[in-house]
């Protein structure tokens, strides 16, 4: 009987697609997108602060070609809850509309991003590091790193074989002081993986990063036995300094006030998930000036020298609730970011101006701990993770080619040093360049951001998140609206939506202002007849169009 043979052969991978839209030649605004046979995955979503243009405007990444491109993301991963990895969520997120992945942490973060722009929060779902989830077309494997925010993660990506570590931000600290370590079980245990996509930051150092507990001890040493006041300066989203600086204030019987609206948040947040348990209650700012000089510390944000930071006011001698005093001492504990500098050292040189002692990392190296792993700690993970093939990221190309060096000396291949908008495809063996994408920066102004909406007796504010539509020439809206009324019988979300998006069809508006004119005018008339009572209607049109 004749048999048919029938031969096996190997099915063949289908290839990964790569698209990095910020964070290759650059340090800042990262967003990776993940494709695998047509469907996407993005991982971070950041933002730059452009110091180096006139009022500091931010910069996100360009997605303006990704709808005409078919790629249409349906999950956004975020590794953890700095600005350079989530700041864009409340621009780029309704492009998108899909579902947010991220830690508590983050996700408190993002959450706040969102409802800074008037959009909804359901979209994030929130997961513990180290679970296990679907995100797109990918299964997820989050893994526990060290960084100088808790709750930070690399994301291993598998599909068909596949298996990619997306390292985020890492560092090795045996003594992380809050947040987990990073786990050499954890990642021996996944080895070995065809591709590592990773953080280049300090690929050009040879030292291992400091760990947190170093800089508790120094700024503990530094504030030991003195007179006058102390500011601490350092990242809002650095809880563990938060929590050391809080902790050696009560050693030192100093109360503590916090000086920042973005440290009032994180210590909020910080409270919040139990990370600051034991940070000591706090003084308002305005009773501080109150106290015995050295009784009091100051906990501020603001050390990069940004000029609307309350920090540079104070330096200035033009905050209302305190006065810097000779004597008085400030404590950078943080670096200057790549592009700072100038900014920083006229910050610091202000405050000396005033007779204060100034102290930072370059005085005393051990007030300031990197976030990234230095050239013994990619050895390490690598040692570990055992990776085929590096695709360095997260750096400009200096670090990106130091990286490859190391890789180089370890055996790992690492064919490509991306850069933004390059397209790459990997077959699992092979990266190859499939076309690079053309991008724009996009800027946006800081003074643009949503107004809070105000409210008077009887008003109501209407906060109305649209987007242009530059084919069809029509405003539509974008997201949910966030609905502000003192109208206990007001109408309900779903019928105003209707309302709205029926209105927006068929009305032209030449910007956002005149939209918000126009349509104030029309909602006031409708609601009147809806309510019948009259109302007084602020609508807050938050326009998120991406413009050049
Ligand atoms: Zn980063
Ligand atoms: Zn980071």
């Amino acid at each position: 009987m004749d048999q048919t043979r029938v031969q096996v052969r190997p099915r063949r991978r289908s290839e990964i697609e790569i698209l990095p839209l910020g964070g290759c030649g650059e340090i800042g605004m990262n967003l990776m997108l993940y494709g695998f046979q047509s469907r996407w995955l993005i991982v971070d979503c950041g933002m730059a602060l452009r110091q180096d243009l006139p009022d500091t405007p931010l910069q996100i990444p360009d997605i303006s070609s990704l709808a005409t491109l078919g790629i249409h993301p349906e999950a956004i991963v975020i590794t953890h809850g700095h600005e350079d990895h989530l700041g864009a969520l409340g621009w780029l997120w309704p492009r998108f509309g899909c579902p947010i992945h991220a830690t508590p942490l983050a996700a408190g973060i993002a959450r706040q991003k969102l409802v800074e722009q008037g959009l909804a929060t359901d979209a994030i779902r929130t997961f513990t590091p180290g679970a296990r989830f679907d995100a797109g077309p990918f299964s997820v494997q989050s893994l526990n790193v060290a960084h100088s925010i808790p709750e930070s993660v690399s994301l291993l990506l598998e599909v068909d074989r596949h298996r990619i570590l997306h390292t985020g931000d890492w560092k090795i600290d045996p003594r992380p002081l809050l947040g987990a370590r990073t786990r050499e079980q954890d990642f021996t245990r996944i080895a070995p993986v065809d591709l590592v996509v990773g953080d280049s930051t300090n690929a050009m150092v040879e030292d291992h990063s400091r760990s947190e507990s170093e800089v508790a001890a120094t700024l503990e040493q530094l504030m030991a036995g003195r007179e006058g006041r102390i500011v601490v300066s350092c990242f809002a989203s650095n809880l563990a300094r938060i929590l050391a600086t809080g902790l050696a204030a009560r050693r030192h019987h100093r109360r503590i006030a916090l000086l920042g609206r973005a440290m009032e948040k994180m210590v909020r947040l910080g409270r919040e998930l139990g990370y600051l348990e034991d940070f000591p209650d706090t003084v308002p700012l305005s009773d501080i000036g109150y106290l015995p000089s050295e009784e009091t510390l100051i906990l501020a944000t603001g050390s990069q020298g940004e000029p609307r930071a309350a920090l540079s006011r104070l330096a200035a001698n033009q905050h209302s609730a305190l006065e810097i005093e000779p004597g008085d001492c400030i404590i950078f504990s943080s670096r200057a970011i790549p592009g700072n500098e100038r900014a920083v050292t006229r910050l610091q040189q202000a405050f000396t101006q005033r007779g204060a002692h100034v102290f930072s990392d370059e005085t005393h190296p051990g007030l300031h701990a990197s976030g990234h792993p230095g050239r013994d700690e990619l050895i390490s993970l690598y040692q570990w993770v055992k990776p085929a093939h590096l695709l360095p990221v997260h750096g400009e190309s200096a670090h990106q080619q130091a990286h490859c060096d190391i890789a180089d000396t370890l055996g790992i291949k690492s064919s490509i040093l991306p850069v933004n908008g390059q397209w790459l495809r990997w077959n699992g063996k092979r990266m190859t360049t499939e076309e690079t994408l053309p991008l724009s920066p996009i800027i946006i102004s800081q003074r643009k951001r949503a107004r809070k909406p105000s409210n008077r007796q009887n008003d109501t504010v209407i906060v109305l998140p649209v987007t242009y539509q530059t084919d069809t020439g029509q405003w539509q809206r974008i997201g949910r609206m966030l609905i502000d009324s003192q109208i206990s019988a007001f109408v309900d979300e779903e019928t105003l939506g209707d309302w709205v998006d029926i209105t927006l069809e068929g009305m032209t508006a030449r910007s956002a202002r005149e939209l918000a004119h126009l349509l104030e005018e029309m909602a006031n008339h409708w609601l009147k007849e809806q309510l019948r009572q009259s109302s007084r209607v602020t609508i807050d049109v938050v326009d998120t169009t991406l413009h050049e």
